[in-house]
């Protein structure tokens, strides 16, 4: 049951390109390219009864998955996480169908190894041996891990900001480390830089087609774990966006296969009070965001003042009838202890900002309590002991 990719096109202007070339934006536009697949052949093997013991990484989608050469794929056992009905924290809110997805369960301990495990394995099948990517955190983690799992030259660049785990396991699993006085945004200038020197090819997310790949099987399972039902809301922290534009994708694809019908769920986007960009053009009306001059925040993932997926994460929010929403720095930590102790999943702070925003949007009457909603918890909290556990021992 080998991919069923067909090629890959831009989401803005609809060029086409080949997916069996190197590819990274569109040349034409400069905006994300996404994975095509022939799913009308991919249905005749891919159905909801034939996935019953198949393998439980996110790699069970292979028919939707980009990787044509199954010797090229890099796996640790990422995604196929475990969806938790939230019963005590569900009653704490007077909701009965509240969901969390745990992703804090994956390799390297955050979602991050889902869209790196994809990119890594495609970068391995068209023979890029050389990565280089700007990351505020986990990503960076995950690139070197499977990169160290492919025998492949790893480099980061990195704000020296950046929470201690992501830069000690970066090191562990081998990569060079660059450590960056500024934002992610100057850090990804100087992994450009680099790419161009010494031909590594650079795993940016969005900027390169296959992350959002990987992120897309956390809708798959989503489906799949509800018994082929979709939520009511769904509820995403967003950086870079490719999460919540995963999950998007994945429903069209899904849709397209007969997994499920029209229906969506309202799709949430939270993002922090020190880094917006997103929040700030979806209340203004824009198609397009505005770079955030002095992001600050404490969520790493969600510090990106500039995303080159913008307009997606945009549309995907209007059209599932969805909102987008900030909570500060002191509402996550008090929403990573909520979490803790009422479902023993100890969150990141990205985590805990989804708790935070559906308790607002419960309070505002904008999610019912009767409706289904499925936090995306996308870390582990114990990548950010650091900067956590002194907050969290003083709150
Ligand atoms: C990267 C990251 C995010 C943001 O993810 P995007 O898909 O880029 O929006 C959220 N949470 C954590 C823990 C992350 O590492």
């Amino acid at each position: 049951m080998p991919s069923h990719i067909t090629h890959l096109e831009c989401t803005l202007c609809g060029k086409i390109y080949s997916h069996r070339e190197p590819m990274r934006l569109c040349p034409d536009d400069a905006k994300p390219l996404y994975a095509r697949y022939d799913l009308a052949s991919a249905v005749k093997t891919l159905t909801p009864t034939s996935l019953p013991g198949r393998v439980s990484s996110m790699w069970r989608y292979e028919e939707v998955m980009p990787v044509e050469q199954p010797e090229s794929i890099m796996t640790l056992g990422e995604g196929f996480t475990p969806l938790f009905n939230a019963h005590r924290l569900g009653e704490s809110l007077g909701m009965n169908s509240l969901f969390i997805k745990d992703e804090g369960v994956n390799p390297t301990g955050s979602f991050k190894a889902r869209g790196l495990s994809a990119a890594v394995s495609m970068a391995h099948q068209l023979g890029q041996m050389k990565l280089t990517m700007p990351s505020a955190g986990n990503a960076a983690g995950a690139m070197s891990a499977y990169a160290a799992k492919a025998g492949m030259e790893a480099h980061v660049f990195m704000p020296e900001d950046a929470p201690e785990a992501n830069k000690i396991e970066s090191i562990a699993y081998g990569a060079k480390l660059t450590l960056v006085k500024g934002f992610i945004t100057d850090a990804g200038k100087l992994s450009a830089e680099a790419a161009e020197k010494h031909g590594l090819f650079d795993v940016s997310t969005l900027r390169e087609p296959y992350r959002v790949e990987g992120k897309k099987t956390m809708g798959y399972e989503i489906v799949e774990q509800l018994g082929f039902e979709v939520p009511d809301v769904i509820i995403y922290p967003t950086g870079g966006g490719t999460g919540i534009v995963g999950i998007w994708k994945a429903l069209d694809e899904m849709e397209a296969l007969g997994w499920v019908g029209s229906e969506r769920p309202r799709m949430v986007c939270v993002q922090a009070e020190g880094c917006a960009p997103i929040v700030t053009a979806f209340r203004n009306g824009a198609e397009f965001a505005e770079p955030v001059q002095d992001p600050h925040t404490l969520a790493a993932g969600m510090r990106v003042p500039a995303a080159v997926g913008d307009f997606l994460v945009l549309r995907a929010v209007r059209e599932s009838g969805g909102t987008a929403v900030t909570v500060s720095d002191p509402e996550m930590v008090e929403s990573v202890k909520k979490m803790a102790s009422h479902e023993g999943i100890f969150p990141a702070p990205e985590g805990g900002a989804t708790l935070s925003a559906l308790e607002q949007l419960v309070e505002s009457g904008e999610i019912s309590r009767s409706e289904r909603v499925v936090l995306l918890n996308t870390g582990s909290a114990l990548k950010y002991l650091d900067l956590l556990g002194p907050l969290l021992a003083s709150s």
